[in-house]
């Protein structure tokens, strides 16, 4: 409605139990896709495998919105997979666009759940027309659905399809693929995306975006898929194909663990908490200033306020009660002012901030319009100075990686200087996370590379950048 967060495309998730029991297989996505929520909220669904026939359901809006006992305990089988969306390409309100999608060709059945943007996706599109492919939708998911239906005829099976597709889409994507018989894995050969893998102590296998979903189902995390990796899951066998890992140097989305992911996740052996509390932490190294209090903007400020706080000896303070109802109001925008929309879910705690110097930490600051009524807010609440820090480096440029990024047009320290932008928000000072301080915040781990593009302008793909 109002707010300016930035979005990531997509939460995946996906299921494999040979001996599975009725309708645990759906519950179980469903769990995990409710932990992956915060990946989308626009549209999700659940397709299940019984008996080799592939049954699905699908809509518009929130997990729980979409499923109920009812709905799930008719939903039986041994293999399972469920998204959650953000729309970055087809509508918001587009059932058509939702996942997973199934689809029948000449092979069978297949279900794709696929998290990333494909960025030669349009290129694919036009190619595929020629020779007649027709879309219900503008998204990415069926240039992919084509690309393994096409492949599916000349390569002997889904998970040859899939190895060989890698050879023809660009950019991000970590898929999971339900065959009639199969649960088929992929993430990218640069893996933007996080995409884990446990096991729970029934034997299933699990497959989802982050951590916090395998703990949601009780599995315990074996390891992350590898960028470019392919695995296959049939009769109860796992095999994992390898031919395209190391292809390309690594390009983890950096910003998975700034905001994207979340705080209880694990990505390539890091606790998510753990880095956004040491942006705090070197945001007061680098940008230290006097000050009463520090307080984080509910909740994705919240850890980097603390690690501020740790680091500079400032005392953390609860500065804001958010509500968390605000979200779901049917008011539509134009009938409610963007400060008014501001207002609804954020509120000061005046008693904490009045006559306060107070240190204000947040994870970014993409247009700029939602801190400048935060800042205006908390003068009004009897701050005498704010002090305005950002977890993340400046955004310079736009993201085609499947988080929503906008144009350079429309970010507001790609236009003005920190010292504009600080007036523009009617901040008493503002700093920035620095670019020399994100390998900080990531493991050092041997293959694994990041992108930081859209604050650096470096694209791991270097067509991107014209
Ligand atoms: Fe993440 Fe930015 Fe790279 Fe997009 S451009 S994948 S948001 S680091």
């Amino acid at each position: 409605m109002f707010d300016e967060k930035l979005k990531e495309e997509c939460g995946i998730f996906g299921i494999y139990n040979m001996e599975a029991v009725g309708s645990e297989l759906a519950v179980d996505t469903y769990l995990g896709l409710m932990a992956l929520q915060h990946r989308g909220q626009e549209a999700c669904g659940i397709a299940v495998n019984d008996n080799r026939e592939i049954f699905h359901h699908k809509g518009v809006g929130q997990v729980d919105e979409n499923f109920d006992d009812r709905r799930l305990n008719k939903m039986v089988g041994n293999i399972a997979v469920g998204h959650c969306r953000y729309s970055r390409t087809g509508s918001r309100k587009d059932k058509e666009a939702a996942q997973p999608l199934v689809i029948n060709y000449l092979k069978g059945q297949l279900a794709i759940c696929h998290n990333g943007s494909i960025t030669n996706a349009d290129k694919l599109r036009k190619e595929y027309s020629e020779f007649g492919a027709i879309y219900r939708s503008y998204t990415h998911t069926e240039v992919v659905a084509y690309t393994l239906s096409r492949l599916r005829m000349t390569e002997g099976s889904v998970e040859g399809a899939v190895l060989k597709a890698m050879d023809i889409l660009e950019g991000a994507y970590c898929l999971i693929v339900m065959s009639p018989t199969k649960l088929v894995v992929a993430r990218d050969p640069r893996g933007f995306r996080p995409l884990c893998f446990g096991r729970k102590k029934d034997g299933s296998y699990v497959f989802a975006s982050e951590t916090c979903a395998l703990d949601a189902v009780d599995a315990e995390f074996v390891r992350d898929v590898l960028p470019g990796e392919v695995i296959m899951v049939q009769n109860g066998q796992m095999m994992s194909i390898t031919t395209n890992v190391g292809k390309h140097p690594g390009a983890l989305c950096i910003f998975e663990y700034i905001y994207f992911a979340r705080t209880d996740s694990i990505i390539q052996g890091q606790f998510v908490n753990d880095s956004r509390r040491l942006t705090g932490r070197l945001l007061a190294k680098s940008h230290p200033v006097e000050a009463d209090i520090v307080i984080g903007v509910p909740d994705s400020g919240l850890p980097s306020a603390y690690g501020y706080a740790q680091e500079s000896g400032i005392p953390f303070e609860d500065g804001f009660a958010r509500n968390r109802y605000a979200g779901r109001t049917f008011i539509r925008p134009d009938q409610m002012s963007r400060e008014a929309a501001v207002r609804l879910k954020l509120n000061p705690i005046k008693k904490y901030v009045q006559g306060k110097r107070v240190v204000v930490v947040d994870d970014s600051i993409v247009r700029g319009t939602t801190f400048k009524i935060i800042v205006k807010m908390l003068r009004e609440a009897g701050a005498t100075e704010v002090h305005v820090r950002s977890s993340s480096p400046r955004f310079l440029h736009p993201c085609y990686y499947g988080t929503d990024v906008p144009d350079s047009d429309q970010l507001i320290c790609a236009n003005n200087t920190v010292e504009e932008v600080a007036k523009i928000i009617g901040a008493d000072s503002l700093a920035f996370l620095e670019i020399k301080d994100l390998p900080h915040i990531v493991p050092d781990m041997e293959g694994t590379g990041y992108c930081h593009a859209c604050f650096t302008g470096d694209y791991p793909c270097k067509e991107d950048a014209l």
